[in-house]
């Protein structure tokens, strides 16, 4: 099998004496959608904010196509890398956040373009061209010049989206992408997501959207106090949960 695009081994994370997380080991393949499920607190955030080195993990192993995110190794120590290639590294991991999190003063299209010609350095006129077919892309064709504030959750979302397309990431986190939107703005969100995961995109999405995993997830992960309790395809963990938290949740959200 090819190197997968995300692997996390044995990757244990404390704040003080709270144990968030407790040896998680996960692996993504290119083109694949992952659900993470679980309760309030379990260490889904924690989990996807390792990912990308926004925290450092106390024990284990993140690596992106086969490279280590954070580190590198020499003479069999780990020496954290600097800023700059922690950044270069992050620009190859989309997020996208509950609250969206645009920069308020600039349009969407800004918002858009705004990593690329910070980041990439590359010309302004092509790396609009490109954020103009992103927004296209999400839907919003007719609002490249409109202010966050102008626009709804649901679209503000999408533009995060977007956003997180424009560096071309070779994966997007997802953290419960839908939970700050009002319910009848859920759907135009999710249908992105669809689209992202049709078209190959490699993701891992942490959400409550139980009818969203169902159809879309080529994996569901349920955690628990830091660990996965239980991790298969959507029919087995959804409709046949083997364990009892996994079942107990379930219960709860369906
Ligand atoms: P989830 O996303 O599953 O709700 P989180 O990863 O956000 O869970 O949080 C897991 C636990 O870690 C919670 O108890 C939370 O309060 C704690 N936690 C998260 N971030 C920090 C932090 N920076 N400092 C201290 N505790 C934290
Ligand atoms: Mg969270």
């Amino acid at each position: 099998m090819s190197t997968p695009v995300l692997e996390i081994h044995g990757v244990h994370k404390s704040f003080g004496t709270l144990d968030v997380l407790r040896g998680i080991d996960l692996t993504a393949q290119a083109g694949t959608v992952t659900v993470i499920l679980g309760p309030s607190g379990s260490g889904k955030s924690t989990l996807l904010r390792s990912i990308n080195h926004l925290e450092k993990v106390d024990r284990g192993r993140v690596r992106l196509d086969g490279e280590l995110i954070g580190y590198r190794q020499a003479g069999g120590k780990l020496h954290e890398l600097g800023e700059r290639h922690i950044l270069e590294q992050r620009a190859r991991i989309g997020f996208v956040f509950q609250n969206f999190n645009l920069f308020p003063h600039l349009t969407a299209l800004e918002n858009v373009a705004e990593a690329p010609i910070a980041a990439l350095k590359k010309p302004k006129t092509q790396v609009y061209d490109h954020a103009r077919e992103l927004l296209a892309r999400v839907g919003l064709a007719d609002k490249t010049d409109v202010y966050p504030r102008q626009l709804s959750g649901g679209q503000q979302q999408r533009v995060a989206i977007a956003r997180a397309l424009a560096l071309e990431p070779r994966l997007i986190l997802f953290d419960e992408p839908t939970s700050a939107l009002d319910p009848e703005l859920v759907g135009e969100v999710l249908d992105v997501l669809r689209d992202l995961a049709a078209a190959g995109t490699t993701m891992i999405v942490v959400t409550h959207e139980i009818g969203f995993a169902r159809e879309a997830a080529d994996t569901v992960i349920f955690m628990d106090e830091g660990r996965i309790v239980e991790q298969g395809p959507p029919a087995q963990v959804l409709d046949h949960p083997r364990h009892e938290r996994t079942q107990s949740f379930l219960s709860k959200v369906l």
